[in-house]
């Protein structure tokens, strides 16, 4: 059913992805320190800055917002326990062969090419910094999807780094050359000029 007056507003999903993050207790700047950390010894000139910023202008993607959402809904039912079986039991146990919660945060992935695809992969078995901790957290929390989200978010960021230090390197510049700030805007299309 396709109904316009029911359209969500872009700001609005943009909004609750990020409140979802944090509230699931994953800020911006921890997936920026994954980003920086894979990022930085091939990037002269790149700050924290630059990551963060580029974390950011993932995050306003439709399709990393959807999956954000669709993943953190669910961890967060399986811990209230509002699954239905045998799903509850596949999530809350984060079930080996389950695999959906990799399939939804790889698919988020694609937008940014074959980089963010490799680079996710490289995350999902590393699993650098808070990716580290989310998978390891004591309690009854649930980050079967939180996990998976957070490194194809940060591999996103990492490949959008790699796609702009390649022009960089074509001018002769690096990051230094870089206003952190509008590196996390979106580039203008021609006719809008
Ligand atoms: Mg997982």
């Amino acid at each position: 059913m396709h109904n316009k007056t029911m359209r969500v507003h872009s700001d609005d999903v943009t909004r609750a992805t990020k409140e979802a993050l944090v509230r699931r207790g994953v800020t911006l700047e921890d997936i920026a320190e994954i980003v920086y950390a894979m990022q930085s010894p091939y990037n002269e000139g790149l700050t924290m800055q630059h990551c963060v910023s580029s974390v950011d202008r993932v995050l306003n993607k439709r399709e990393v917002q959807h999956a954000v959402l669709v993943g953190i809904e669910l961890d967060e039912l399986a811990e209230k326990k509002m699954l239905s079986a045998p799903l509850q039991q596949i999530i809350e146990s984060d079930e080996g062969l389950f695999g959906v919660d990799e399939t939804i945060a790889l698919g988020s992935v694609f937008t940014y090419g074959s980089i963010a695809v490799t680079t996710y992969g490289h995350l999902d078995k590393q699993k650098v910094g808070i990716i580290n901790q989310l998978d390891t957290v004591p309690g009854d929390h649930v980050h079967t999807f939180l996990d998976d989200l957070v490194g194809s978010i940060a591999a996103c960021a990492a490949s959008r780094i790699a796609h702009r230090w390649r022009d960089l390197e074509e001018m002769g510049q690096t990051f230094a050359a870089v206003d952190p700030v509008s590196f996390g805007k979106k580039v203008k299309k021609l006719a809008e000029i």
